[in-house]
């Protein structure tokens, strides 16, 4: 296990803001990944007008080994969510809207029409702003993966977590090459969508996997790529083997550049969505 955690990953923020916030979701009956997984970014990213909501429930059917949402059973999907988070977007004045969600294995379309139901209203309420989802693998399906390519979100983002020799022990249900393929599958459908995805880096990675992932971006023509610390959320959790100097962290986002990634956003507070619209906004305007 790695010694303590360095001064880099400490990042301050406004706990009045955040608390009202927070009394705001509890009233509508939210989720934000922003709490739920202690993003250590929540200050900046509430500041820069981008949350991101946590959908259908914070307990999920899989079990990663990183994770700190609840493997409790799951509860049957709440129909005013889609309304509330576009209630709350307009009331927090989003500029961009991040929809995530736990991984819903015992729903039919793994949840999928619910994310469309959540693009539609946050549509309807903000049309200026951009939407992100995060998704999960949805099983690979297509049928379900066009539902969400069909309701014409900005960007569809599916996290692969790490390098494919750690999935067994990070990530046990899932499989790197579906993940992959769920990237791949969304640009080849429709190739106005940004297509991104992210690892964690100090789980026992070595620098040549980390540069094989990439490799393995650039061929499916992902846009962007998120680079980010790992960090325990408790002891129960896969212990950090390791922390990344942020020097490497500005290397890694060269190599991949080089490589040909559109959008590389590595340091060791990159989380999924940390800056997300910059991103955006960039890839727009080449
Ligand atoms: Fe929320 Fe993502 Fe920002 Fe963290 S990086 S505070 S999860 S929007
Ligand atoms: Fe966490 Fe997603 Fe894994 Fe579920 S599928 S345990 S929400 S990372």
């Amino acid at each position: 296990m790695a010694n303590r955690k360095p001064k880099w990953l400490s990042a301050k923020y406004n706990k009045h803001d955040v608390e009202k916030l927070n009394l705001m979701l509890d009233e509508l009956s939210l989720n934000t990944v922003c709490n739920e997984a202690n993003c250590p970014n929540i200050g900046e990213c509430y500041k820069k007008e981008t949350a991101t909501f946590l959908i259908m429930g914070n307990n999920c059917t899989r079990h990663c080994k990183f994770c700190a949402v609840s493997k409790e059973a799951t509860l049957p999907l709440n129909s005013e969510e889609p309304e509330n988070v576009a209630i709350a977007s307009k009331r927090l004045e989003l500029k961009h809207i991040v929809i995530t969600s736990v991984t819903r294995d015992d729903l039919e379309d793994g949840g999928a029409s619910h994310y469309v139901k959540t693009i539609f209203a946050i549509k309807k309420a903000l049309p200026e702003s951009t939407i992100e989802v995060l998704i999960p693998d949805l099983n690979g399906k297509e049928q379900n993966l066009d539902k969400i390519i069909a309701a014409k979100p900005d960007v569809i983002n599916h996290n692969i977590e790490t390098v494919p020799s750690l999935y067994a022990e990070v990530r046990p249900e899932a499989d790197y090459k579906m993940s992959l393929g769920v990237i791949k599958y969304v640009k080849a459908k429709d190739p106005g969508i940004i297509t991104k995805t992210g690892i964690m880096l100090g789980l026992g990675e070595t620098e040549a996997e980390v540069l094989k992932v990439m490799d393995d971006l650039v061929n499916i023509e992902c846009d962007i790529f998120t680079i980010g610390q790992y960090l325990q959320p408790s002891k129960n959790h896969i212990p950090v083997k390791e922390y990344i100097h942020p020097e490497k962290f500005d290397e890694y986002k060269r190599i991949g550049e080089k490589k040909g990634l559109r959008y590389i956003a590595s340091s060791p507070l990159v989380r999924s969505s940390y800056n997300a619209l910059h991103a955006i906004e960039k890839i727009k305007g080449e």
